[in-house]
């Protein structure tokens, strides 16, 4: 992923793939030429790349020559062209191939045609690296054709973002999501997920979303996933994944516009956390980190029983609850540490001490983030 001015961008076309691309245009106009000496005519900025590319693997003599033309504002093609650099050759009689980077609305490739609608050249080609097929309302024939692409806005071998960008040898696609970080609040039951998530909340402008809180506020309401959940909570057993996928995923797009989540209670197997960077990946993201809180068992059960006495919920109440409960977190969840770990996204931090200091020493991690 990269960053231009204030947008992400992701890769998109490979350098390889233009290379291949470039050669399939070559082979295509050197094969139509036959022994025309043609004039390639880039249209600049964005061209100069694919011009150099061009003309280095042209097997047959040629000239080369650019005209310069500006249409993007920002990420929107606009209807305004305006002439910077013109023709400054007489062209009588030849045989010209326009070589352009991307067409997309047909405005500049119209503003073309204008050009040389009085140039008495012998025949004039059009030759686009990129076509985006979709965003195209022009008639004008394009005649080759490197690689057709989705409406989307990309940067890169010469397409630029308010300038930057050209001279990436790749091609990127602007993300539709912006930046966001997602952590996942990790540690057993009673590690203090759900009182350090209200404070990184506020801190980090983050949503926090609680499985557990979700399916209790279901059961509160008595609604089917309530009942559903109720049966497997009341034994501290995990409720089936894809119930818990289901319902995250439909929590996660409540708050489309977020900068970002605090996931607390999820993912809690292998298959939820392949769920949630499926998620993420589709909303262009990802899960930046596991942030884990390290508690003792004891003290987690000390906590839990303490918590039991005010917080009204069954399942803290009993202590052969809680002990599954604690057990559960180990013979199924707390594998999860070597899949974040595996991606040097994985944070110990101890979680005994003051609850001020808890939050300082994971603040410590989320600030590096
Ligand atoms: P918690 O409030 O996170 O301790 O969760 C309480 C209970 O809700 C758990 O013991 C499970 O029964 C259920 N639960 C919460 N999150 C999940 C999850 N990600 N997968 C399966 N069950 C969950």
């Amino acid at each position: 992923m990269i960053k231009l001015h204030d947008l992400y961008f992701k890769p998109f076309i490979s350098e390889k793939e233009i290379d291949t691309a470039v050669q399939t245009m070559v082979d295509g106009i050197a094969a139509d030429l036959g022994d025309e000496v043609p004039v390639f005519i880039g249209i600049l900025n964005g061209s100069f790349m694919l011009v150099s590319d061009f003309v280095k693997k042209y097997p047959k003599p040629c000239e080369v020559t650019f005209i310069k033309l500006a249409s993007y504002e920002g990420v929107k093609s606009t209807e305004d062209i305006q002439r910077l650099i013109g023709l400054t050759q007489d062209l009588t009689g030849r045989t010209v191939v326009i070589l352009e980077d991307i067409i997309d609305s047909g405005n500049t490739l119209e503003e073309v045609h204008r050009i040389f609608k009085n140039e008495n050249v012998k025949q004039l080609i059009i030759a686009t690296l990129f076509y985006k097929p979709e965003a195209y309302n022009k008639d004008f024939k394009l005649h080759y054709v490197g690689m057709e692409i989705p409406n989307k806005f990309i940067v890169g071998y010469g397409l630029d973002y308010n300038g930057l960008g050209r001279d990436l040898p790749d091609v990127y696609q602007l993300k539709t999501t912006q930046h966001m970080t997602n952590i996942v609040l990790f540690g057993p039951p009673g590690a203090g997920k759900g009182t350090q998530a209200n404070f990184l909340k506020e801190k980090y402008d983050l949503i926090h979303i609680s499985t557990g809180d979700v399916f209790r506020f279901n059961i509160k309401n008595e609604t089917a996933l309530g009942m559903l959940a109720k049966s497997f909570m009341d034994k501290g057993e995990l409720v089936p994944d894809q119930v818990t996928i289901d319902m995250l995923s439909k929590e996660v797009e409540k708050n489309a516009g977020a900068n970002g989540f605090i996931f607390d209670g999820f993912p809690r197997t292998n298959a939820q956390a392949k769920a949630l960077d499926e998620l993420m990946e589709n909303k262009d993201s990802q899960i930046n980190a596991m942030v884990a809180l390290e508690v003792d068992d004891e003290v987690l059960v000390e906590r839990l029983l303490e918590r039991g006495k005010t917080s009204g919920r069954t399942d803290d109440s009993d202590e052969n609850i809680i002990r599954n409960r604690i057990k559960q977190y180990y013979t199924k969840t707390a594998i999860l540490k070597d899949y974040y770990a595996d991606q040097n996204k994985y944070f110990g931090v101890d979680g005994v001490g003051s609850i001020e200091d808890i939050t300082v020493r994971l603040g410590t991690v989320l600030d590096k983030l």
